[in-house]
């Protein structure tokens, strides 16, 4: 976890203890004098390494939808998403991702494996990575239409609007817009909190924002399960944190550029 705050999120690439696992505030405001941009160089060309960990080789996304606006105002969004999944798990956005394959891990075209949307435990304000792993785990035990963890599993929570999340001491639209993260190295998950202020829609619509920040976790979810195990870059962190908020049309869908050390940019 990145410990950029709200006061220092004008750094993409912040220095940091942990892996980076988040996508930063979008930053285009601070980057338009010559000046901002070489304050927010990085400060060595980046390159991905192969830390020995996991990767999601067939990666399986099933989608968790959580509180009650999922089911009123914003079920349009619901099917976008799924709609979203089913298409980019079989794009060429995953194709691009086999630069990283390693003896062990051949990164596959993946699949949607399913959605469910909860209301409970209700959620009041905000809500902290402690508790979204409580209720990812427990809907795991406890929820037949959760499937059960595997090697390729990964669960995507997108928290609705008005609920803060709070991970690594930030907050959501003050510090990040999302991250994943794993339990014990088992279970893979990311979590999207929902675009609701301009740091995490820049000039995106929210369906737009919400694909551009999935792509971003999806991509380093496969790569880097356990972050900071997987392909990772100490100065630069991961896959989509060198390349945050550049983004690409494909399909009809808004995604993010990535890391290609092959390439050595951002495609
Ligand atoms: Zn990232």
């Amino acid at each position: 976890m990145s410990s950029v705050s709200a006061r220092s999120s004008r750094k993409i690439y912040p220095a940091h203890g942990d892996p980076i696992r988040i996508v930063p505030l979008h930053t285009t405001d601070v980057a338009q004098t010559p000046t901002a941009e070489a304050a927010t160089a990085p400060a060595a060309p980046p390159n991905l390494t192969y830390r020995h960990g996991p990767l999601l080789a067939n990666v399986e996304v099933f989608t968790l939808f959580w509180g009650p606006a999922w089911q009123a105002a914003h079920k349009a969004l619901v099917a976008q998403l799924n709609e979203f999944f089913d298409f980019v798990l079989t794009s060429p956005l995953i194709d691009q991702l086999a630069e990283y394959d390693v003896p062990a891990y051949s990164i596959r075209h993946g699949k949607r494996i399913g959605t469910a949307t909860i209301v409970t435990p209700a959620l009041k304000h905000s809500v902290s990575d402690t508790a979204i792993q409580h209720t990812l785990q427990s809907e795991i035990a406890g929820n037949s239409v959760v499937p059960q963890p595997t090697p390729n599993t990964l669960y995507f929570i997108y928290v609705p609007p008005g609920v803060r999340v709070i991970q690594g001491g930030s907050a959501s639209c003050q510090a990040f817009c999302g991250y994943h993260n794993d339990i014990s190295g088992q279970v893979f998950y990311a979590v999207m909190p929902f675009p609701g202020c301009h740091g995490c829609t820049g000039t995106l619509s929210t369906l737009d924002a919400l694909t551009s920040t999935s792509s971003h976790e999806l991509c380093e979810a496969i790569t880097d399960p356990i972050p900071g195990r997987g392909w990772y870059d100490d100065v630069n962190g991961e896959i989509g944190d060198i390349c945050a908020w550049k983004t690409k049309r494909l399909g009809q869908y808004t995604v993010q550029l990535e890391w290609s050390n092959t390439a050595n940019r951002c495609v």
